[in-house]
């Protein structure tokens, strides 16, 4: 089936007592039992739910998956990936990713015993360089956030089977529209479902897609007993949701690629990073791993002053966190979404005062370009 076809299918029947055409809110906390030990499958909500599970199959089918498991939070799903290590274990992650993942990592995870190396993933020697024994999991994050660096993923799966680490791609960024890790033989894909999969800015959730058989038994049973699970509202909020993402995700990017294209005509910004963009270092790589480029522009306006005359005076963009949505937004990754990242470290990545990302949305692009032109 094609994309759209399994987008608006896929994990979906009609209810089985009413004929319900969308999948109804199975808004239960318990289900009746036959007789002692006899029941329909379906025996608590924190292990079952029809909602999540119809959620569940739907964005796996999208990731070309065979497992999809459901959490309360993109974070919460990054976390579950923790449940396959033991103290004394380590991982190779990229030094740019998501703000919150370093938090988790750094600040909380870490304590437990488990050792992380923050390096360069796009070099394939800087990974073996830092591989040890007890090196179990190499995490990236492609493209990063908030400065658009790729991964080879055809490079970090290859590497990952070589030394037996299990690979995993946070393709937050992208959606399974544009980008498949699983394909280039990743093991392991997140998402925080609060971005573009459920793209309405009224849900925080996150998800799991794995084809091995092992890690989703692993992860399945950390859902269950730690109990990060979505509500049945949100599964259906993003269910609902998951149906249009390629009419979204098709405007997303023709949106974002023309306000990059103004952004770096117009030569108000020092830098404009796009991965769409002929200027973008990866640009190549970006077509060879990519099915389109996604929504999310950054641009470093060279001067903190100018960037903040942008942020505080736009007013069809909006100053916020998260991206994704059909509304614009607008942020600086410095003090908001990497606002925990040591300043150092924020410095050798590029994430300036002066550097603003741009969540392009679904209003019309004139309106877009306009807002920005009004105050340069
Ligand atoms: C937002 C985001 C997360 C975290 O997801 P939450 O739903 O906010 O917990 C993880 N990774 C990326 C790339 C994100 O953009």
């Amino acid at each position: 089936m094609g994309f759209s076809t399994d987008a608006i299918h896929a994990g979906q029947i009609p209810d089985p007592t009413t004929g319900a055409v969308i999948t109804p809110i199975y808004q239960t906390s318990t289900y009746a039992q036959y007789e002692l030990g006899r029941s329909t499958g379906f025996e608590y909500g924190r292990a079952h739910n029809f909602t999540r599970q119809a959620l569940e199959k739907n964005i796996a089918t999208l990731e070309k998956g065979k497992y999809g498991i459901a959490f309360s939070s993109g974070v919460a799903a990054i976390n579950s990936i923790m449940s396959l290590l033991k103290i004394g274990d380590h991982v190779i992650i990229s030094e740019n990713v998501y703000g919150g993942t370093y938090r988790l990592f750094e600040m909380i995870v870490k304590n437990y015993g488990i050792e992380f190396s923050w390096i360069d993933t796009n070099s394939q020697t800087e990974i073996e360089n830092n591989i040890r024994q007890n090196t179990k999991i190499i995490y990236v994050e492609t493209p990063t956030n908030p400065m658009l660096v790729l991964t080879d993923l055809r490079m970090i799966s290859s590497v990952a089977k070589k030394y037996n680490l299990i690979s995993v791609c946070d393709n937050t960024f992208m959606s399974p529209y544009f980008q498949n890790p699983l394909d280039f033989g990743i093991d392991i894909v997140i998402h925080s479902t609060t971005k573009y999969l459920n793209g309405h800015s009224d849900v925080i959730g996150g998800v799991i897609v794995t084809n091995d058989e092992e890690i989703q038994n692993k992860i399945k049973y950390f859902q269950r007993a730690s109990g990060s699970i979505p509500s049945p509202f949100d599964c259906w909020l993003v269910l609902r949701s998951t149906k249009t993402l390629a009419v979204r995700m098709k405007q997303h990017e023709q949106n974002a690629l023309q306000f990059a294209k103004f952004l770096e005509q117009s030569g108000i910004a020092k830098k404009v990073i796009y991965p769409g963009l002929q200027s973008h270092p990866q640009y190549y790589l970006a077509k060879q791993q990519m099915r389109g480029f996604g929504g999310i522009v950054s641009a470093d306006f060279g001067d903190a002053q100018l960037a903040r005359k942008i942020l505080n005076g736009v007013k069809v963009f909006t100053l916020a966190e998260s991206l994704g949505g059909v509304e614009s937004l607008v942020c600086q990754p410095f003090s908001m979404t990497h606002g925990s990242v040591p300043k150092d470290k924020k410095e050798k990545l590029g994430i300036t005062e002066s550097l603003i990302r741009f969540s392009v949305g679904l209003e019309d692009i004139e309106d877009l370009i306009e807002d920005i032109q009004n105050l340069i």
